[in-house]
């Protein structure tokens, strides 16, 4: 998707520390993290969001569902805790309209969220 700023990290335009990866997703670090641990899983194919998302793309967002929970294993955070969020909307702070996990762990986190 042109002018997608996370298609253009996908694509290597864009610098990203990314932590794993495979043929069908990416995870980096938040430019701006908001916990010792946050990082992003996208799809490498552009989804919009998961309100948009069809029936085909589910189990490419379950696999992104996975791999933020291998991440955060190998963040060394599954015993402590950590939180998947998916952002979707203005209400939600929602920025960058390509679909993306964040993990975010490493400190006690509140509930409800602010
Ligand atoms: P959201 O508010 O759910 O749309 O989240 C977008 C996230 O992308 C924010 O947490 C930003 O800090 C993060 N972000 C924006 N630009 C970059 C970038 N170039 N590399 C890594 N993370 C980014
Ligand atoms: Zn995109």
């Amino acid at each position: 998707m042109p002018d997608c700023l996370f298609c253009k990290i996908v694509a290597g335009e864009i610098p990203a520390t990314v932590v794993a990866e495979d043929d069908q997703v990416l995870a980096f670090k938040d430019i701006n993290p908001q916990a010792p641990v946050h990082v992003l899983v996208i799809p490498k194919r552009h989804i919009a969001n998961t309100a948009t998302a069809t029936e085909s793309d589910e189990p490419l967002i379950g696999h992104v569902l996975r791999m933020g929970c291998r991440v955060a294993v190998e963040a060394g955070v599954d015993e402590s805790g950590f939180r998947l969020v998916l952002n979707r909307g203005p209400d939600s702070g929602e920025a960058v309209p390509h679909l993306h996990l964040h993990v975010l762990g490493g400190r006690r986190l509140a509930w409800p969220p602010g």
